[in-house]
């Protein structure tokens, strides 16, 4: 077992869902909306909690699991299954949040939702996570439903975990209803591009940026952190468009590289090195702090939230962060980040790339006819410029940052379906 040797979030206490509520309250205050109206939008329609008996080892242990189904003003509820030590209501509830949000300034046709299962992913056998996910799955038998919430992998889950929820789910139903789960294995019914995706909604909101700011991305240099599914496809994704990523890192190790770190070298050192950066030799190695201040002109957090701190913040050299990770930032540090005039591409705008891709896949299995990749690359990155465009326009429009100007935008699409349906 590798040891976390890297930069630590901000501290357990912290409340993430309150964290979105000071946002959404900021940008609120740029719209005339009823208050009653932002309060409905504001809450968590439905958190359901729920503990099963797993055995682990020789032992029977009780694991806590959640699913929070954010809004409702759209149905199905789309959103990760997150499986990490750090799993509470309040995580889930923010990350839920964010789904909405994420889904409205996507231009999707979906409520926010987010699971979390409480487990350590790194330290249970294979045996031991297919059991855990199929009690998870057969909790949530009557919760998700192709039409009512649909999941997808998060921090510490994959195409495997999503199989086993479909499997066990389509024994429960006996059907086969691929459109209940995305982020699936290509064979059972994935799309082509699903995994890639997230790290390619950053790259397109970097170059989107890049643009705006009138940068040329082959004269820039970013710092990628985190070398999972999100910051891996990022960092291999932003070099290919001819940015030189200087730093890289994941929980066990961080590398500094001014020549540029070869990605590719990276991506299979990983694969060969048990899934972890750790030993690689393509650049000197670094602590997890210094990546994020580094000197480059493009951050991208991409492994977990509140890691840029109110004190990481006074030392970031980055004019640029794109949030491939969710809740990155605390509130505290963008206020700083905004009078250092670092432009912050927020997290419900920079990564909502993979849901794009996960509504793809839905579609798709509802039509059981299959997209290329080129297809879906090509309809993806359309579906991010155009948000990015949005969120641009709105955040110039009401002079503020690209935080708010992406709530602005939320709030907006959210408030006319909630009106237009009405109330009891
Ligand atoms: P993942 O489990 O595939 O990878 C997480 C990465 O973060 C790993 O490389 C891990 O080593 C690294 N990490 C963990 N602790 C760290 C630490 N202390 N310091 C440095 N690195 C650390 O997860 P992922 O799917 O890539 O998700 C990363 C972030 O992106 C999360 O915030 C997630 O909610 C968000 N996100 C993911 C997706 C998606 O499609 N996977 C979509 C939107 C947002």
């Amino acid at each position: 077992m590798v040891e976390t040797v890297t930069a630590k979030p901000a501290q357990a206490h912290y409340s993430f869902f309150k964290g979105v509520e000071r946002s959404f309250d900021l940008a609120a205050k740029y719209t005339r909306f009823e208050t009653g109206i932002l309060e409905q939008i504001k809450a968590c329609n439905s958190v359901y909690q729920m503990k099963f008996p797993v055995r682990i080892g020789d032992k029977i242990e009780v694991i806590e699991a959640y699913r929070v189904q954010h809004s409702h003003h759209k149905l199905p509820c789309k959103g990760g299954i997150r499986y990490s030590m750090d799993v509470n209501q309040d995580e889930v509830m923010a990350l839920a949040a964010w789904m909405s949000f994420k889904c409205a300034v996507a231009n999707l046709p979906y409520g926010g939702g987010k699971g979390g299962v409480k487990c350590d992913p790194r330290k249970l056998s294979v045996g031991e996570l297919e059991r855990i996910t199929r009690a998870y799955a057969k909790s949530m038998r009557d919760v998700f439903g192709v039409n009512k919430d649909i999941p997808a992998p998060d921090m510490g889950t994959g195409g495997r975990e999503m199989a086993w929820i479909l499997d066990e789910f389509n024994k429960i139903h006996g059907e086969d209803m691929p459109g209940v789960i995305t982020g699936k294995p290509i064979v059972l019914g994935g799309s082509l591009g699903r995994d890639a995706a997230t790290g390619r909604g950053v790259m397109v909101s970097t170059l989107c940026a890049l643009k705006k700011m009138g940068l040329d991305p082959k004269k820039v240099t970013a710092s990628v952190q985190g070398f999972g599914n999100v910051g891996s496809h990022a960092a291999r994704l932003l070099s290919e468009q001819g940015i030189k990523v200087c730093a890289i890192g994941d929980h066990t190790a961080s590398f500094y590289n001014e020549k540029g770190i070869n990605i590719q070298t990276a991506l299979d050192y990983v694969k060969t090195n048990g899934g972890v950066l750790k030993g690689f030799t393509g650049g000197v190695e670094i602590k997890g702090s210094e990546l994020l201040t580094a000197k480059v002109d493009v951050l991208v957090p991409a492994a977990l939230q509140n890691v840029i701190t109110e004190e990481v913040a006074h030392r970031i050299n980055a004019k640029l962060i794109i949030e491939g990770a969710n809740g990155p930032t605390t509130p505290e540090a963008d206020a700083i980040l905004q009078e250092k005039n670092v432009i912050v591409v927020p997290d419900i705008l920079a990564n909502g790339g993979g849901v794009t891709v996960s509504y793809f896949e839905w579609v798709q299995n509802k039509m059981g006819y299959y997209w290329t990749e080129k297809e879906v690359n090509e309809k993806h990155d359309l579906s991010m410029e155009t948000a990015f465009d949005h969120v641009w326009t709105n955040a110039h429009e009401f002079k503020t940052t690209m935080r708010l100007g992406a709530y602005i935008t939320a709030l907006k699409k959210i408030e006319q379906g909630v009106k237009l349906k009405g109330f009891f």
